[in-house]
């Protein structure tokens, strides 16, 4: 097998095909401090791509509860079970990858085809504590939880060496170069269903009545137009930033991904030792426990979530979180200056203009001009 270079390993890895980098990388970043799990993202992304006929059960963006949660059933757990043992030193992963550790042979790549009830319950495991069972007068502390979970939104990550590409037996799954989103085209497949097995996400469903697998899109007819994707557009609680990510040694400051994952090192990729170097990047949940953390997301977990909880005297960290959810354009670049976050398109005009601190405004409790007396006075 060709090598190519991972740099969320850290090191060179085996992968079907050669290097061949986009000229950009559509890249986003999660903030799963900020997920209601409203599920918002899902009903935009439904509405939108999935209201069809045989689309029923697909969720191309779902959001499952950590550490329980999981879409298609059991999905991380089947294959980090069969990758076997997974190490870093020094912030280089020493297991395999999922292409590292398949036969070569009889498969490219460790594979899981879920069955039908595997992807028939998107909410099972929803709310469900980690810490064992709360006893009468229990209570959560701070800052670490004993009792704890968060919400994961999850979509296809647009990786970098996609899995469910060299799965496919038809070459009919495609890494677009001038953004590097990940497409299937229809007219090629024939619904072998290899990139459903291939995909370690479980993010290629197939459709029965077309005889064809599917998997998100990014809204790319939006991302061309300079504009975000429903969910992140949609997204109630303001945990989404989309963008461009860098994927060589030029990394710049003032791009919002980039500043995340690349200079700050405080949004990382969700199982990167599977080692697709998947773009959706998640800021970590700052009460769980580093140790789970970091089995799912790679070291460095620790001192994200301490960065993450100064965020109140980091005025530039700050204001890049305000700026998620602030305009439906994708920001190419950010700036903070006295309070102010603004965020830029395509065309280096000012889309987003936040300021750091709301202003606060205290009003009297007796209105006169109503003759009554207000409960809210903020
Ligand atoms: S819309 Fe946003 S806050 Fe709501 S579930 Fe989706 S990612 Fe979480
Ligand atoms: S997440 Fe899965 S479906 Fe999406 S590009 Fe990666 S391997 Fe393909």
């Amino acid at each position: 097998m060709p090598k190519v270079f991972n740099w969320q390993l850290g090191r060179e890895m085996d992968y079907p095909y050669e290097q061949a980098l986009p000229e950009k990388q559509i890249g986003m970043v999660f903030d799963t401090n900020k997920c209601i799990a409203c599920q918002t993202c899902s009903m935009a992304c439904k509405m939108t791509w999935t209201s069809g006929r045989g689309q029923e059960y697909m969720f191309w963006n779902n959001v499952e509860s950590k550490p329980y949660g999981t879409y298609p059933t059991a999905w991380d757990v089947a294959i980090l079970e069969k990758l076997g043992p997974q190490t870093w030193e020094d912030g280089v992963y020493t297991g395999k990858t999922i292409f590292e550790a398949a036969d070569g042979l009889k498969e490219k790549m460790l594979g899981i085809l879920p069955d039908d009830a595997d992807w028939a319950h998107p909410n099972i495991g929803e709310d469900q504590i980690a810490g064992g069972s709360v006893a009468q007068g229990e209570h959560l502390n701070e800052p670490i939880h004993k009792f704890w979970y968060f919400y994961l939104p999850r979509i296809c990550n647009h990786c970098s060496y996609p899995a469910c590409l060299a799965a496919c037996p038809r070459k009919a799954i495609y890494k677009r170069q001038e953004d590097g989103i990940v497409l299937i085209d229809q007219s090629r497949c024939r619904g072998y269903r290899e990139c459903v097995k291939g995909c370690p996400y479980g993010k290629s469903m197939f459709r029965p009545n077309h005889e064809t697998s599917e998997k998100c899109v990014a809204c790319y007819p939006k991302v061309e137009k300079g504009l975000q994707t429903q969910c992140v557009e949609q997204c109630i609680g303001k945990i989404r930033g989309q963008g461009w990510i860098s994927l060589g040694d030029k990394v710049r400051e003032d791009h919002p991904i980039d500043y995340l994952v690349r200079v700050r090192k405080m949004a990382f990729p969700l199982y990167p030792q599977l080692g697709l170097s998947p773009n959706v990047y998640y800021i970590p949940p700052i009460h769980v426990p580093a140790d789970y953390l970091e089995q799912m997301f790679g070291p460095g977990v620790k001192e994200a979530q301490e960065a993450y909880k100064n965020a109140p005297n980091d005025e530039t960290l700050r204001g890049l979180l305000v700026l998620f959810g602030s305009s439906p354009e994708i920001m190419e670049r950010f700036e903070v200056k006295n309070g102010v976050a603004r965020g830029y398109n395509r065309e280096n005009k000012m889309v987003a203009e936040v300021p750091i601190t709301e202003p606060l405004t205290l009003r009297e409790a007796k209105d006169i001009r109503l003759d009554v007396y207000r409960m809210d006075v903020t």
